[in-house]
């Protein structure tokens, strides 16, 4: 059971039924609604702490109503690891990293696709289809296939080669389109008659927004219920920034937070793909979409995002900022991440550590502010960008013996 009431449209607040499939409203997203006073009533933090520990255990402010349709690989419960070594590089005495590298298939995209084809599932949909950047579609792939639902995949050709390969290994039909994830969008839109697919883009149903609101329920539980100064995020369609700032706001409504401050929200983006952080410079709610789109963050390679108001409301609400780094600088600080910390930084997260240096600098964060930085990836699944030279330079051992690699490791050390 839910407590699910209705689904509210984002753009003018319309109602709609929520035991039905929906999609947009007015060309924009939904909102999903609770009735947050039963949940209140029916439910606590202590409960909550002696369930399993996946996203599941959240399930009163979750909207899949019959458990025996949800489609589960243990998602939840990521690490939040404090990073002395990486906060001391920053100038910070406080970093925490929420480590979804280690989520199933590899990012935190497993947290909205659980709960988007569970209640598909639920709704009686037999076939999905899924534009995407690239974590989008393994993830989608995965939790159609622990349903045993027809999955297509559509991505940019030049999508990292992991991602190609998952979406297919997980038996999904995957194609490579060739133009960007707004180009494999409109392929799904048009197939969507003549195929029969039901429209899994990035908020284009209700319900992935669900799934990542549990990094925000997540991380207030691991902060014993009060939440951290600033949270950074990397945005490419906004789902988890939206879904975090969701959370906090139910959270608050049902009384378990500790305090009523709330965390300031800055988005994270490369300049190479900045429309969310141009738009928010600019004092605009909607963003324009942005030319030439290039990223080695490929979760942020998304020109044009239809929640684009909705993540600029949350910056804005939360007094935070949106932000862009230079593209250099995000490779640069993952692999700086991954060697001080051990953390299987992705590209992504890379754009949140250059935006971090950029808002110490300017002051806007105090060293001794607690911040948060979500690693919403993980590194190995990004073969070109961390292997390219002179990124991450492997020594070779040459000669006929280890004894001669040996020499020259001595002679390095001398040196
Ligand atoms: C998809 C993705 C993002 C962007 O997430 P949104 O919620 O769509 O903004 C960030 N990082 C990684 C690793 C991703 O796969």
């Amino acid at each position: 059971m839910s407590y699910v009431t209705h689904l509210e449209a984002a753009i003018d607040g319309t109602h709609l039924p929520h035991n039905e499939l929906q999609t947009l409203h007015e060309g924009r997203p939904l909102w999903v609604r609770y009735d947050l006073e039963a949940v209140r009533a029916n439910t606590t933090p202590e409960a909550v702490a002696g369930r399993a520990p996946t996203m599941w255990r959240y399930k009163e402010l979750l909207p899949v109503e019959d458990e025996s349709k949800i489609a589960s690989l243990g998602e939840g419960m990521t690490p939040l690891l404090k990073c002395e070594r990486l906060g001391a590089a920053l100038g910070l005495n406080d970093l925490w990293v929420k480590d979804e590298s280690q989520l199933p298939t590899g990012s935190f995209k497993s947290r909205g696709l659980a709960v988007a084809i569970s209640r598909a599932n639920e709704l009686g949909v037999k076939r999905v289809a899924i534009p995407t950047a690239g974590n989008a579609g393994g993830a989608m792939a995965a939790y159609a296939a622990r349903v045993g639902m027809e999955a297509f995949v559509f991505m940019p050709a030049d999508t990292p080669i992991v991602n190609q390969h998952e979406a297919a290994y997980y038996g999904a039909r995957a194609y490579l389109v060739d133009g960007l994830i707004t180009d494999c969008g409109a392929v799904v839109r048009e197939g969507t008659a003549e195929m029969g697919w039901f429209d899994m883009s990035t908020l284009k149903e209700p319900y992935r927004i669900e799934g990542k609101k549990t990094m925000g329920l997540e991380l207030a539980e691991q902060f014993a219920w009060s939440l951290p100064d600033v949270i950074l995020y990397p945005t490419g369609g906004g789902t988890g920034l939206i879904g975090m700032w969701k959370a906090f706001a139910e959270l608050a409504e049902i009384g378990w937070l500790a305090d009523k401050r709330l965390p300031r929200m800055m988005s994270c983006q490369s300049d190479g793909c900045a429309p969310i952080s141009t738009a928010w410079a600019a004092g605009e709610r909607f963003a324009e979409p942005f030319p030439n789109a290039a990223t080695a963050a490929s979760g942020l390679r998304v020109p044009a995002a239809v929640g684009d108001f909705m993540i600029i409301d949350a910056v804005n609400e939360s007094g935070g900022q949106a932000r862009a780094c230079p593209e250099q600088s995000l490779l640069s600080w993952a692999r700086q991440g991954a060697a001080l910390e051990g953390i299987a930084f992705a590209p992504e997260a890379g754009a949140c550590l250059g935006v971090l240096e950029l808002l110490v600098a300017e002051r806007a964060i105090h060293p001794d502010e607690r911040v948060v930085v979500f690693n919403t990836g993980a590194a190995q699944k990004y073969v070109e960008a961390i292997g390219s030279a002179p990124l991450s330079p492997l020594s070779q051992i040459k000669g006929p013996g280890m004894s001669t690699g040996l020499a020259d490791m001595r002679a390095g050390e001398r040196c």
